[in-house]
């Protein structure tokens, strides 16, 4: 009770900092990431010669401001043992799991269905299945406990049968280069490895999404191994780590129905066999672009490298990509990524920041007129890709 006492009055100090725009302080705890953390808000000051100088709640960059808040909750946290690993947003994400329990069944039976035949199907069935499946992945970027204030986001509805409605709200589409490389990977690297990369958003129904997805790339060969990556902390309310990961996999196992279940202990056996693999690393949880990922964590760089194909989940991860920058909606993805090129990568995303590149010329401002807030709603969606084209 101490601790939580000592947890919740730093959190309402933290709090007041916010509300009244007080300078942005140091880091204080040791933490594995605090000196990074304290180097960068000092080059956030050495940026700001007005004023005292100081980088403020309501002045400095939205992107290093939202992680700091989501770095100082947690702080507040290992401040206070033995409380210092409780994860304060554990219990919406779970329940984001369980009540989108109907959409889970639908979705996992539709895998299991699917892998049954999936030897018999032709390149153009294979084809639509993916595109089927990376939908489903896109969608289930929609169920966001950030943008719902922690109100309940669980998917409900079974996604499956919307997909036909929701196409028009796909603003870039380039899943053909997606097919194409996978497809080729698939033809001529006939023994060797194809690795396909997933940085990944939300737990809960998104992050089954993503699992099934993973799940059709190995059963359909286009992939031979799939790398995850979460957050080391917990992050942006739903945000996945790695307790999540575990968590869910054992859920699904366990569940009372037989594709559920089924699928769950596919995933628990991809995990053991090395063919799903795991990753944690400080640098998601930093408030750095991807631009400076070389840099600051050369050795995930690397990682990432080693994949034929990243896809990137949800729209903190595109406001790192493009430096969360006010580009033009017209510049093309490539050079808002200024220079971060590990593989070639993909967003899956629904729009919920005001921040889009890549767009068709007058795409931008025709959406601006009939739909005030297309960018914040998280209505719309794209598949933007870099790589050889
Ligand atoms: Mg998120």
């Amino acid at each position: 009770m101490e601790a939580e006492k000592k947890a919740i009055s730093l959190l309402s100090k933290l709090r007041n900092e916010l509300q009244t725009d007080k300078p942005i302080v140091p880091l204080v705890e040791k933490f594995v990431d605090t000196d990074v953390w304290n180097q960068y808000l000092e080059y956030q000051q050495s940026l700001l010669n007005e004023g005292d100088g100081k980088p403020r709640w309501f002045h400095s960059p939205w992107l290093f401001v939202e992680c700091y808040m989501y770095r100082r909750i947690h702080e507040a946290i290992i401040q206070s043992p033995p409380i210092n690993d409780f994860d304060v947003f554990k219990e919406s994400k779970e329940q984001n799991f369980f009540e989108s329990q109907e959409s889970i069944i639908a979705l996992c039976t539709h895998l299991q269905e699917l892998v049954r035949t999936i030897d018999d199907l032709d390149e153009n069935q294979l084809k639509n299945e993916f595109f089927k499946f990376l939908q489903i992945s896109l969608w289930g970027n929609k169920c966001d406990l950030s943008l719902s204030g922690g109100e309940s986001s669980s998917q409900k509805m079974s996604i499956i049968n919307s997909l036909e409605d929701l196409k028009p709200f796909i603003l870039v589409n380039d899943f053909e280069h997606l097919w194409s490389l996978l497809s080729s990977c698939k033809r001529t690297r006939e023994k060797a490895s194809v690795r396909v990369d997933i940085i990944l958003d939300n737990a809960g129904f998104e992050l089954v999404t993503d699992l099934v997805l993973a799940d059709f790339l190995l059963s359909s060969k286009l992939a031979t191994e799939v790398h995850f990556y979460g957050k080391t902390i917990p992050w942006f309310v739903s945000d996945t780590t790695v307790h999540d990961f575990n968590w869910l996999v054992r859920q699904v196992k366990h569940c009372n129905h037989k594709w559920m279940s089924r699928c769950g202990a596919d995933w628990e056996r991809y995990i053991e066999m090395g063919r799903w693999v795991y990753h944690d690393h400080v640098f998601w949880t930093l408030p750095h672009e991807y631009s400076a990922m070389s840099q600051v964590a050369p050795d995930l760089y690397a990682e990432l490298q080693k994949a034929h194909l990243i896809l990137f989940k949800g729209d903190l991860n595109y406001r790192k990509l493009t430096g969360d920058r006010k580009w033009e909606f017209t510049i093309p993805f490539h050079q808002a990524l200024n220079g971060f090129h590990p593989a070639p990568l993909c967003s899956i995303r629904t729009l919920k920041a005001e921040i889009q590149v890549g767009l068709q010329p007058g795409q931008g401002e025709q959406l601006s007129a009939t739909d005030p807030h297309w960018l914040t709603t998280g209505k719309y969606g794209v598949f933007q890709f870099d790589g050889p084209l």
